[in-house]
């Protein structure tokens, strides 16, 4: 008995040894690092001993009993800016004959989806694509206006490679893996190239170079645009390179096809079951690996930005199979959007950021002030973030754009028959460029906003107003995009890769078309070289058919409710909720309240809920499996967003602020981006932690001012 006290306690002892060495080292570099013991596998098992090891240099720790996640980012070695080639250096490779016999599943057509899909039939693997618009190329990156970034610095104007790293890092406000964000610096200026070869009508200076506009948060001109539609632009580039594949046999796509479950046996990925979407008809697909690029889910606050079909059920369902989420509560807002002017609307329209280059942001100095903006003199307007961040002015970041509107329109500055938006001027900018130059620069988005007020804002200025636009949060992936399944990756939007806690305008383009041109296309087949030599999970495997029961179980609930409201009421009510209590500012009185509303909302939909129609082309049904899935992920939300004690990028915690109102972050204790563990639906989710370590940036206090 005596022997086994002593050895406990001797582990203990040891315990707190490390633990110390372990702070230690995370208060010597800042924090520490995401690599760990065993290459190729996570260490988050249950551990009923210690151990102490290294992996490139890096410390890895498990502590009697307890979990101490270090999730594996397998991130290469060498410097920073060698990383990548050391990757690719290093990568396996198919050979070209054998890559006929490996299929992949592409989830998703837009940039990310499309681009990948098209690299890899380029090799010659066999890809099924699968969407849920009647094309791919109504993917919602066709939404994208302003601009994608690339360290091109065709402006001469200070940019580079690690200045674009920086920005983004900073941005992000050091809550991103530095080796991805210097990857997507790295992989930019090719991006360009490919686009430009593929035919993308990039707007051009005069003399021919492509010409360049700034986005918040910096203060060069890295943004590359084709007017304000250069994500459908790009979104033709990809889709033609994937339709030409498709005429060589090599891409099958399928249409209004929507993914319900992920297929998962012997722990790998191994397939999804598709509902169709018109026949109502339950599809199994094999594949040798899955890949999810099926974009964000900010609409889950209902009014948002993105369109009413985007959702994350493909992701969530992911997650419930083993994949971890992470930085789930990571959401940005858009601060130049429509402000919402009744309770009719199921969508909030983006104004593009890119007018921030030339419109000035303001409030009247009175609050209440009833007069027409041309009526306010000049010294009676509170030009705020001209005030408050003199260095970055109308171009601050959005996360903090939004939040100085959000505040002044609750101290009651704001204007509107709502009273919930601020001024975009361009009055000044007309006055010194002349309105042909701001037409020429802005015409389509001056034309959609008199088409949506009728008003035109050459003579008025704009109204707007922050909405929901983006979520950097998303399946977690290592440095491969392999999620924590493997032979599961997530690529663009579904990921939570490169933004960290708030992403820099015209990033998330250039993410998407990143990570599907060029880095699925290595990683990917690193995958599949081993996986060649085992044979191909069938879809009569059980594990196919245990998923399709679930899909069939769960469309057939649905369909026998006997409730009285519809899907949409539970959407509006959530998104009400997370907007309150989980948007632009949380709290912990106020996460803590919606959690609990959730889990009543939860139990409403499960009894309450009507469904009308059958089970064929049901857009209700549709709707119900995807707010199922919302409930869900938005207490995950509220979860991870109380989890994270300080505020940092778009976390705005309200216990964590100077009198100021400025963020503060915690990097002693929250240098880490959290990954969620799906624990069963009446259990508490699990975090994990993948420590962030910055080698090559100190970590500073993010100031614009
Ligand atoms: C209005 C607006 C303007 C924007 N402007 C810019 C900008 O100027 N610059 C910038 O960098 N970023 C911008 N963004 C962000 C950027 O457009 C997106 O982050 C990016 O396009 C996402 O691309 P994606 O390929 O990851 O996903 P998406 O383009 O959203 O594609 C998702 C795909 O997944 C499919 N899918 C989803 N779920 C399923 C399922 N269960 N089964 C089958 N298929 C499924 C869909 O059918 C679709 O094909 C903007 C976003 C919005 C909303």
């Amino acid at each position: 008995m005596w022997y086994v006290i002593i050895y406990e306690v001797a582990l203990l002892g040891l315990g707190f040894h490390l633990l110390h060495g372990f702070f230690q080292r995370s208060q010597d570099t800042g924090c520490i690092s995401s690599q760990i013991c065993e290459a190729g596998k996570n260490c988050g098992v249950d551990i009923h001993h210690h151990h102490y090891c290294r992996f490139y240099g890096h410390a890895c720790l498990h502590l009697l009993n307890q979990r101490i996640m270090i999730l594996d980012a397998k991130i290469p070695e060498g410097n920073l800016a060698d990383k990548w080639d050391n990757y690719k250096a290093h990568a396996k490779l198919v050979n070209p004959a054998n890559r006929k016999k490996l299929d992949i599943i592409v989830v998703g057509t837009g940039l990310a989806g499309a681009s990948c899909a098209a690299s890899l039939a380029e090799q010659g693997y066999n890809v099924k694509t699968f969407c849920f618009q009647d094309s791919p190329r109504r993917a919602h990156s066709v939404a994208a206006q302003g601009g994608v970034n690339a360290a091109k610095n065709y402006k001469n104007d200070g940019d580079s490679v690690y200045r674009m790293f920086y920005d983004t890092i900073k941005g992000g406000d050091f809550r991103s893996r530095e080796a991805n964000v210097y990857r997507l610096a790295e992989c930019s200026a090719a991006l360009i190239d490919l686009a430009v070869a593929q035919g993308v009508p990039f707007a051009r200076e005069y003399g021919g170079y492509l010409n360049n506009r700034s986005f918040g948060g910096v203060q060069v001109s890295r943004t590359f645009y084709a007017r304000g539609q250069t994500g459908q632009q790009l979104l033709l580039g990809a889709y033609q390179a994937m339709m030409r594949q498709e005429s060589l046999g090599r891409v099958k796509s399928y249409s209004r096809h929507e993914m319900l479950e992920l297929v998962v046996a012997d722990g790998k990925a191994v397939g999804i079951i598709t509902r169709d979407l018109v026949t109502g008809e339950i599809e199994r697909h094999a594949a040798n690996a899955v890949v999810l690029a099926t974009g964000g889910y900010g609409k889950i606050y209902y009014l948002s930005t993105l369109a009413m079909g985007c959702n994350s059920s493909a992701i969530w369902r992911a997650h419930k199979k083993g994949a971890h989420m992470a930085g789930v509560s990571w959401i940005q807002f858009h601060p130049t959007c429509l402000p919402q002017s009744g309770e009719h609307q199921s969508k909030l329209t983006l104004m593009s950021e890119s007018l921030r280059n030339d419109g000035r942001i303001w409030v009247p100095g009175k609050a209440g002030d009833d007069r027409q903006p041309v009526d306010i003199p000049e010294e009676e307007r509170d030009y705020y973030l001209e005030r408050r961040y003199p260095a970055f002015g109308n171009l601050s970041p959005r996360d903090i754009s939004s939040r100085a509107a959000k505040e002044r329109i609750d101290a009651g500055y704001g204007i509107g028959p709502m009273k919930n938006a601020v001024y975009l001027d361009f009055s000044k900018a007309i006055k010194e460029q002349g309105k042909e130059k701001i037409k020429e620069k802005y015409g389509n988005l001056f034309t959609m906003y008199q088409k949506i007020n009728g008003v035109s804002a050459y003579e008025q200025p704009m109204l707007i107003s922050p909405a929901a636009h983006f979520t950097m949060g998303g399946l977690w992936v290592d440095y491969q995009l392999m999620t924590t399944i493997p032979g599961l990756f997530a690529l663009g939007e579904a990921n939570f890769s490169d933004h960290g806690a708030n992403r820099l305008g015209a990033n998330s383009l250039l993410q998407a078309c990143v990570d599907g041109y060029f880095i699925a296309p290595y990683t990917i087949p690193n995958y599949l070289a081993d996986e060649l030599k085992l044979k191909k999970t069938d879809i009569d495997h059980p594990a196919f058919e245990e998923a399709e029961a679930t899909v069939r179980k769960q469309l057939q609930d649905f369909l026998q409710h006997k409730g009285t409201l519809s899907a949409d009421h539970f959407h509006k009510t959530l998104g009400k909720l997370l907007y309150d209590k989980c948007g632009l500012s949380r709290s912990r009185e106020s996460l803590t309240e919606a959690i609990a509303t959730i889990k009543q909302l939860k139990a409403s939909f499960s009894k309450d809920l009507k469904i009308t129609g059958d089970n064929k082309n049901n857009s209700e049904l549709e709707k119900a499996g995807r707010i199922a899935d919302y409930l869900e992920l938005g207490e995950l939300m509220c979860y991870d967003a109380l989890a994270r004690e300080e505020s940092c990028g778009a976390h705005f915690r309200e216990e964590y602020q100077t009198p100021e109102g400025e963020a503060i972050r915690n990097d002693e204790e929250f240098c880490f981006v959290s990954a969620w563990e799906w624990k069963g639906s009446n259990n508490d989710p699990e975090m994990h932690k993948e420590p962030l370590v910055f080698e090559n940036v100190q970590l500073t206090v993010r100031s614009y001012k």
